[in-house]
């Protein structure tokens, strides 16, 4: 089963569709071909993400129908619909369960929804964005048949997600909340309610509300303060991730990271001095913004029994 899907992929397109917070993008990716390497034929189709999700569905309807439509003329086969959504998906794989930026979804069937209003796509599969990111990267991009390693994406949020798999091959991805691991002595209120998370420190917009602008618009001085700050939370939080899940690798994406290189060698240096008795590489994420995209498509070339919501 799973090597006929895997053979469909071979000439087959996805429409991915790229949930976020603020923005909706929706896009064919024709994966295989001559050189494995997912392509995109043409630039993503972008909208503002509606609030009011009955608003969403319909216009996000119409973007699939009309990106469906497309690849039947002009690819062939469509495998299915693949969402990344910047939320916790329910343990059905199928609705949404937490969404802290929007509100409006939570417990809403997002994937029978897309169907039924878009009439004749299907399968459409749904994760995570963190776990997009992961597939992308594990699958084809800079963890590419890491056995034990992890996504984590330093963004408006802090999320991430693992794959572990066994010297036998049987491997599961999963989104864990590193962002809202609870740090020792932070008295900070995060967004999700909790006192003391981790990404009071990382998190994009928690950290736009103290300083009371974007990161990017702050002086050197305010940026190499609060880079810091970051880079000294964020270790503890990897050192934790490698002694709780065992992972050997992560690769980092999201806007900060992207924007801010310079983070990566400075949390390597972290994490040589604090951590012991483990092993933790950390890499910068191939694909950037498109991860989730790319792992959004890959969703269906991924047996539903890897994926553990
Ligand atoms: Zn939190």
């Amino acid at each position: 089963m799973a090597a006929d899907v895997a053979k469909q992929a071979r000439r087959a397109a996805v429409v991915a569709v790229d949930l976020g917070g603020t923005t909706t993008r929706v896009a064919t990716i024709l994966l295989g071909g001559e050189t494995g390497v997912p392509s995109m034929p043409s630039a993503p189709a972008t909208f503002a993400t509606e609030p009011d999700y009955a608003a969403q569905i319909a216009q996000l309807g119409e973007m699939v129908d009309a990106a469906a439509g497309l690849v039947r003329r002009r690819d062939g086969p469509l495998l299915g619909v693949g969402v990344s959504l910047g939320g916790r998906i329910a343990v059905d794989g199928a609705s949404v369960a937490v969404a802290p930026n929007l509100r409006d979804y939570e417990g809403r069937p997002l994937v029978q929804d897309v169907m039924e209003r878009c009439d004749g796509v299907a399968p459409v599969r749904l994760a995570h964005d963190a776990l997009c990111g992961l597939l992308a990267e594990q699958r084809l991009g800079a963890l590419a048949g890491m056995p034990r390693c992890a996504y984590l994406t330093l963004s408006t949020g802090t999320g991430s997600a693992i794959h572990l798999e066994s010297p036998a091959g049987v491997g599961v991805y999963t989104s864990i909340e590193l962002g809202h691991q609870i740090l020792d002595g932070n008295t900070r209120v995060c967004l999700c309610g909790q006192v003391g998370c981790l990404e009071t420190f990382t998190g994009g917009r928690q950290l736009e509300q103290r300083y009371g602008q974007p990161i990017e618009t702050l002086s050197a001085d305010q940026w190499a303060a609060l880079r810091d700050e970051l880079v000294e939370k964020l270790s503890l939080g990897l050192v934790n991730l490698a002694h709780l899940t065992r992972v050997e690798a992560v690769a980092i994406g999201g806007a900060i990271a992207l924007h801010h290189p310079e983070l990566l060698p400075a949390l390597r240096v972290n994490l040589r001095e604090r951590l012991c008795g483990a092993r933790l590489d950390l890499v910068p994420a191939r694909w950037g913004a498109d991860a989730p995209l790319i792992g959004a498509a890959l969703l269906l070339t991924t047996p539903m029994g890897a994926v553990i919501h």
